[in-house]
């Protein structure tokens, strides 16, 4: 394994800067993936990629890019408990403190510890082709499932399940889903699969309801 890798940041004014970084090592509880695929979210390119607006937990800090990879576990430092060399896994974007209640709920996003910090944001992410994560923060990838498949549920998709979880989405709702990206495809799809009768693609979101094709 070469001691150096190709890693992208974004220094803002719509850029991307490679850098060459050392590979780095897992310690105790982490793991070193072998990046497979990584995704662009829409929150990298409001917040980071054109200029530095994200303040607080979108705030950038000058790390490698991407918090939506998947991959496959090439390297583990002591202490695994769940994973172990050759797992496909997806990483969970926050990395929390794993202590306070939202953290123990499985709500990292809402940790308000300190080290709390997000991949791609305030720790290094997927744009690279390793990846240093936390066991904790490492979701299975079932083998059914591809690692671009992976790459978009790990921010993308798990955020609609979780929208749609709220609101109880069954086989008594008709959905329109409003939008172009990929959340909004991952919106239809998840309504179908909870029973939505009609979760309808509206593809002019700018437009009314009776505009839509
Ligand atoms: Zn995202
Ligand atoms: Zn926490």
């Amino acid at each position: 394994m070469s001691k150096l890798m190709k890693a992208a940041y974004l220094p803002g004014n719509s850029t991307v800067v490679l850098k060459e970084v050392e590979i780095p090592e897992p310690g105790f509880g982490q793991v070193l993936i072998k990046t497979k695929a990584s995704t662009i979210c829409g929150s990298d390119i409001r917040a980071i990629y054109h200029e530095h607006l994200g303040k607080g937990p979108e705030g950038y800090q000058n790390k490698i890019a991407g918090h939506e990879p998947a991959g496959q576990i090439v390297k583990c430092g002591p202490g695994m408990r769940r994973f172990k060399e050759g797992d496909r896994v997806i990483l969970y974007h926050i990395s929390g403190c794993g202590l306070c209640v939202d953290c123990r709920k499985g709500y990292m996003i809402s940790c308000t510890s300190p080290i709390r910090a997000a991949y791609g944001w305030q720790r290094d992410g997927g744009m690279a082709p390793y990846i240093l994560a936390d066991e904790k923060d490492c979701v299975p990838l079932p083998d059914e499932l591809t690692y671009t498949d992976g790459a978009q549920i790990a921010c993308g998709f798990g955020t609609v399940y979780e929208g749609l979880e709220k609101i109880g989405i069954s086989g008594n709702d008709a959905v329109l889903v409003v939008g172009l990206g990929p959340c909004r495809a991952c919106h239809s799809y998840a309504c179908q699969g909870n029973g939505g009768s009609k979760a309808d693609r509206c593809r002019c979101c700018q437009g009314t309801l009776s505009d839509c094709p």
